[in-house]
């Protein structure tokens, strides 16, 4: 029997060795893995393509690259870390003077031993990564340099699936996909997105859940151009990233501060002793700053471990299959299932017998306490918060916030009162 932690870990395990970047073939078959477990549908959007401000950029393709020194001794290799290649490195085969080297390495003095993660997708040039030690020792005169890469006209790939509730509102999972051999930055919030999906395709839900396989920025803001009409409908959304490091979970607000989503999330990390980990929205970070645009004013907030920034391993080699655990990936599935069991469940009711108290004894609610049939007691206080609020207009989560019970007894006390007709459902 494999374990969910398994599950999770071995999704990170299996997407880590593959070099991803925005479009490509690294990027392909990360999505083509995921389809293994979703019924994704992948989307290719040719380079040149305009989307909302940007145009999509050409495909990127690396066969290898390397220092050698002028003796053909290997100084830094591809083929040994993805990460050595600056992301969208243009091709190069050259022998360079030392001096004219340097300003295309790129390591890190404060953290001798990593490797640094480095991109250049929009500024065309090329570069090495390399620990601070190796570069120490580049003492010769000039050096030979590879890097055998195209770029060139070709497509974006994103990988999308929906899962159909019983109604049309939209719950968005985002989950940026782009980043080579990192595994919490990137791997872990797929491993969690693929377990979540395919927690739900096999339970029933009330709300329809999009989930959204993307490169960082240029994939949200494809997918954002695409889908204006899907916009419509989304309802709450959760950008996914970090989920697999030992740091405690935490929840950066969407851009409108409090909407639902916010709450729910709030109210879960107060639950757990989390509230000092409620971080304010930013217009940095992920693709939440995409969803967040004033254009679009998503309410999407931003699930984490440790936020992407704040850990030393965080873009660097350090970020690899060791630093994330799978019970942390696990403990992430778990809140974020939590987050998703209040968007399910919270409703606002119309109590039926709203002149006086309903006559509890002769409908069998008088100390009903424990006769709830779903998995959340009540007790007979919550019973009856749950029929004063039931006003019209107070939902679920404002019931629980203003009696202080907890938000799953009071969706079971709404459930035994709607079994005994005192609720009905406001649209
Ligand atoms: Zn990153």
């Amino acid at each position: 029997m494999v374990t969910i932690e398994q599950k999770l870990y071995g999704h990170v395990e299996a997407l880590f060795p593959i070099c991803r970047s925005i479009t490509g073939d690294g990027l392909r078959k990360t999505l083509r893995y995921i389809g293994k477990f979703l019924n994704l549908d992948i989307h290719e959007v040719a380079s040149g393509t305009p989307v909302l401000d940007w145009a999509v950029p050409p495909e990127w393709t690396v066969r290898g690259a390397e220092i050698r020194t002028l003796a053909g001794e290997p100084i830094v290799s591809f083929a040994d870390s993805n990460l050595h290649l600056v992301q969208y490195s243009e091709p190069v085969d050259t022998v360079l003077p030392r001096a004219e080297l340097e300003p295309h390495l790129h390591s890190l003095p404060n953290q001798p031993d990593l490797v640094p993660y480095r991109t250049s997708y929009y500024n065309r040039t090329w570069g090495f990564c390399l620990a601070h030690t190796t570069r120490q020792r580049l003492v010769d005169a000039a050096y030979r340099v590879t890097v055998d890469t195209t770029i060139e006209p070709g497509s974006l790939s994103y990988g999308e699936v929906l899962l159909p509730g019983e109604t049309d509102d939209e719950v968005l999972i985002s989950a940026h996909s782009c980043h080579p051999s990192l595994a919490n930055d990137n791997l872990s919030a797929i491993a969690v997105a693929i377990e979540l999906a395919r927690h739900l395709a096999e339970h029933p839900h009330r709300i329809s859940y999009r989930f959204l396989f993307a490169p960082g920025t240029i994939g949200a803001i494809c997918w954002l151009h695409f889908n204006r009409d899907v916009v419509a409908r989304i309802r709450h959304g959760l950008v996914l990233t970090c989920l697999g490091d030992e740091g405690k979970p935490s929840y950066k607000r969407s851009c409108r501060g409090n909407a639902l989503i916010d709450r729910y999330a709030a109210y879960v990390l107060r639950d757990e002793g989390l509230a000092d980990r409620l971080l304010p929205f930013d217009p940095t970070g992920y693709d939440e700053r995409q969803y967040g645009s004033p254009g679009f004013n998503l309410p999407v907030g931003r699930l984490s471990r440790s936020p992407g920034g704040t850990f030393p391993e965080y873009h660097t080699s350090a970020d690899n299959l060791d630093f994330v655990k799978p019970h942390a990936l696990a403990d992430s599935l778990r809140l974020t299932l939590r987050i998703i069991h209040m968007i399910e469940h919270d409703r606002v009711w119309l109590n039926t017998s709203p002149y006086g108290e309903p006559q509890l004894g002769r409908r069998g609610l008088y100390n009903a306490a424990g006769q709830g049939r779903s998995a959340g007691d009540f007790d007979q206080l919550t019973l009856m918060w749950v029929l004063n609020r039931s006003n019209g207009s107070d939902s679920l989560l404002d019931i629980a916030e203003r009696s202080g019970k907890p938000f799953s007894s009071v969706v079971a006390a709404a459930q035994r009162l709607r079994d005994a007709g005192l609720l009905t459902a406001v649209p």
